[in-house]
């Protein structure tokens, strides 16, 4: 046969089943995070014959999945997380949606599930959020948490591309991370359980990498600890936070303040916030934008970093700060790290924050509401 190229998804095929008798709004205070999901979603099937089929918006609820669907047996799944805010004036705006989109492709390709054009879907993802807006809670600091998740649906168990895929997108109100201001967190410095590996896949945003991380967090919080902090290496290289990428500050020689986070070297997830903290760095140091607050002789480096060189830092006092970064927290100071039976003390200030990760994250934060005006945030 001749051969044609197959549908992509196609937003003006976009179908719509209203729910008939709308949920209640939860109270924004009773919130937890990702337990309550909005009346509608978004789902788009794919098959190997047809391509991307109908896009659906319809009321939220259970899929029906065939037992043997590959997903099931082989993790065949992936995932984005960002969020939706509504701003003073009730305008919605999503962050940097565009780099939601491209991670999802990369993933997709990662685990041979089919990829598609990003912008048709983030069209759809916004006609979900604009029927659904009035979930997004008004008070300042809440959110509205846009799940979109691309599972293998090919009804047999070999492992292999599957035949067909679903993509849905659900959405969760979400309250602020931190309700009581800044709590920094206490981490473990895990040497027993890895997170990826070279050649492996912590650079995707992969179900597979997620159900393996909990056993360890649940042992680090028996320990006292909060979340792992992920190790590889001989050497204990630092390399995430529990699901968050990470920064450390030293006073560097010659009196410079040194940002270092690991290079995406394949076990690091490309963090939307991450990009985003390098970026407001890097355009305060070349000068394109100053941030008041932040010193003028700041150098970024995406280097290794090691537990040596934090605990000799931590003990000469050039440790400034060290902090994860994510959709959920934006910035999470980190107070201390269990490692090998000992506990390094990182300094944070009266607020629970560093006097780097303060400043970066007031900007983020603005542009993220839409308080400070930025190409970063994108109108619904
Ligand atoms: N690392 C991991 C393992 C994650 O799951 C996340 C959350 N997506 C991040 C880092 C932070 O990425 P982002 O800033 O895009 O939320």
């Amino acid at each position: 046969g001749e051969l044609t190229a197959l549908p992509d998804i196609e937003p003006s095929r976009l179908q719509i089943r209203k729910v008939t008798s709308p949920r209640p709004v939860p109270s924004s205070s009773n919130l937890v995070f990702g337990h309550t999901f909005t009346d509608h979603m978004l789902t788009i099937p794919w098959s190997a014959v047809r391509g991307w089929d109908t896009p659906q918006i319809v009321p939220y609820g259970p899929l029906s999945l065939d037992p043997s669907c590959t997903v099931l047996h082989y993790a065949q799944t992936l995932f984005e997380g960002m969020k939706a805010y509504r701003d003073l004036n009730g305008k919605v705006t999503l962050f940097r949606p565009d780099m939601n989109m491209k991670r999802m492709q990369t993933s997709a390709k990662r685990i041979a599930l089919p990829t598609f054009n990003g912008d048709a879907l983030l069209e759809l993802i916004k006609s979900l959020v604009r029927l659904d807006k009035h979930w997004i809670p008004q008070e300042p600091g809440h959110s509205l948490y846009i799940r979109p998740t691309l599972i293998g649906t090919q009804k047999a168990l070999g492992v292999a591309p599957p035949n067909e895929a679903l993509l849905f997108v659900i959405c969760s109100p979400v309250g602020p991370y931190y309700p009581q201001g800044f709590k920094p967190v206490a981490l473990y410095g895990t040497t027993e359980y890895i997170r990826a590996a070279p050649g492996g896949t912590g650079g995707y945003k992969l179900g597979a990498n997620y159900a393996p991380g909990v056993v360890p967090q649940k042992e680090a919080g028996r320990k006292g600890y909060v979340q792992n902090l992920w190790l590889h290496g001989p050497e204990h290289h630092l390399t995430e936070v529990g699901t968050m990428n990470m920064f450390v500050v030293f006073k560097a020689e010659n009196g410079l303040v040194e940002i270092v986070t690991p290079p995406l070297d394949g076990m690091i997830l490309p963090g939307v916030t991450r990009d985003s903290v390098i970026t407001l760095a890097k355009e305060h140091i070349f000068g394109k934008h100053k941030l008041q607050g932040l010193p003028e002789n700041l150098v970024l480096n995406e280097r290794p970093v090691t537990m040596t060189e934090v605990k000799a830092a931590a003990a000469q006092g050039t440790l400034v700060e060290l902090f994860g970064t994510g959709t959920a927290a934006v910035i999470s100071p980190v107070d201390k790290i269990g490692y090998l039976g000992e506990d390094i003390v990182i300094p944070t200030g009266p607020d629970g924050m560093g006097p780097i990760s303060r400043v970066i994250w007031k900007e983020l934060v603005g542009r993220q509401t839409g308080a400070i005006p930025s190409d970063w945030s994108v109108v619904v």
